[in-house]
């Protein structure tokens, strides 16, 4: 496959393969689109069983960065990077200091931070090459963990769901949370204290026992959780929660949650909506997490400290904009992330004038 060929590909402005032979750095970086800022978006390090794998991966990856903080209205275009390797045996700090060096050599078209796989110790590395690097602790501009930030915007972005969906509040409201990790940890804590009742599982039982000791939380089998009577499912583990399978069991009315890349297929989105069922698209209802770390930037750029009040202002019109994207999905009869994909192209074009 060429580059130019990968069903990927969306026009993306640069797309850079880095080899350093000396730390076994194998990195690519994507840059879809600085229209309307520097490409930002986070380095995952994963073992691709190929370099082609690596390359569609960080294509689609890029892509959905420069939808995401559009719609986060962010002054940030999309880009990413993944590094080839096993995160639990191949890293060193040497290998970081080379990345930060591929990121650096991006010019300033380039920010990264932490994603699957990599961690704020490698971020720091990293640093010590260029300046491009956020997500980090420690410092006056430093935007620490972005979870919490992400489970707030996912716990408004629920409530807006259950409204349109069940017309109430969230009191009494039955959520099947997939993965009580960070984001879905800290989401299970605030619906808890909003009233909800809570189904939870993940694949760590220590992680379930926290939440079930701390929330009253039911626990069922990572598999049982699709078969659950609740009105909500929020898949906060990994990618591809919802596919033909799952969506034949769940009994929700509402899926909004924080994982990534929640519909396994085009397909699963075209059945969700056949089916009547109120879908918040990940990239808008999980944008708080990169709406965080865009005021590292913004704080680094412009030589200030960390801004919490900023971030709690971009929050509150992404949550806006998410009760927008289900407004005008029920007008014109289309699903929600349908309408969510046109109105980011529509932000990123009109910047690019
Ligand atoms: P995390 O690793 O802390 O939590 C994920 C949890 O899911 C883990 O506890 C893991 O054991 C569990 N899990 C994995 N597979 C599972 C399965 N099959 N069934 C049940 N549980 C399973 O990660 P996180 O930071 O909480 O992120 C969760 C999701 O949200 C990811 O998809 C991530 O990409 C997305 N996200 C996170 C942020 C953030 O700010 N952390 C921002 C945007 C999107």
């Amino acid at each position: 496959m060429t580059l130019f060929d990968s069903p990927a590909y969306d026009a993306h402005e640069s797309v850079q393969a880095f080899h350093d032979e000396k730390t076994g750095l194998k990195t690519i970086i994507a840059v879809h689109s600085t229209a309307r800022g520097p490409g930002a978006g986070g380095c995952r390090m994963w073992p691709y069983a190929s370099a082609d794998a690596a390359l569609e991966d960080v294509l689609r990856l890029s892509r959905a960065m420069s939808y995401k903080n559009a719609m986060a209205d962010l002054e940030l275009g999309g880009a990413k990077s993944v590094i080839i390797g096993d995160s639990r045996t191949a890293k060193t700090p040497a290998l970081f200091e080379a990345f930060g060096r591929a990121v650096e050599s991006c010019g300033g078209r380039y920010w990264a931070a932490e994603d699957v796989g990599t961690s704020p110790a490698d971020m720091v590395n990293a640093r010590k090459s260029t300046r491009f690097i956020a997500g980090l602790n420690g410092h006056p501009a430093a935007s620490g963990d972005p979870s919490p930030v992400t489970a707030e915007g996912v716990f408004h972005g629920v409530g807006l769901a259950v409204k349109r969906a069940y017309g109430g509040s969230l009191d009494g409201v039955r959520v099947a949370i997939q993965g009580v990790g960070n984001v879905g940890g800290f989401l299970a804590h605030k619906l808890h204290a909003a009233g909800a009742k809570l189904v939870v599982t993940d694949v760590n039982s220590h992680a379930v026992q926290e939440i079930v000791a701390a929330t009253g939380a039911k626990a069922v089998s990572p598999d049982a959780i699709f078969d659950e009577e609740v009105e909500v499912f929020a898949p906060c583990a990994l990618g591809g929660a919802i596919n033909l399978d799952t969506l034949g069991r769940l009994k929700a009315k509402v899926i909004a949650g924080g994982a990534n890349n929640q519909l396994a297929s085009v397909e699963a989105g075209r059945v969700l909506f056949e089916r009547g069922l109120l879908y918040a698209p990940d990239y808008v209802i999980n944008g708080g997490g990169i709406t965080n770390v865009a005021a590292e930037i913004r704080a680094l750029e412009r030589g200030e400290t960390f801004d919490g009040a900023w971030v709690a202002k971009k929050l509150e019109r992404l949550m806006q904009t998410l009760d927008e994207v289900f407004e005008q999905a029920a007008a014109e009869r289309r699903p929600t992330q349908d309408v969510a994909d046109q109105i980011a192209r529509a932000r990123i074009a009109a910047a690019r004038g």
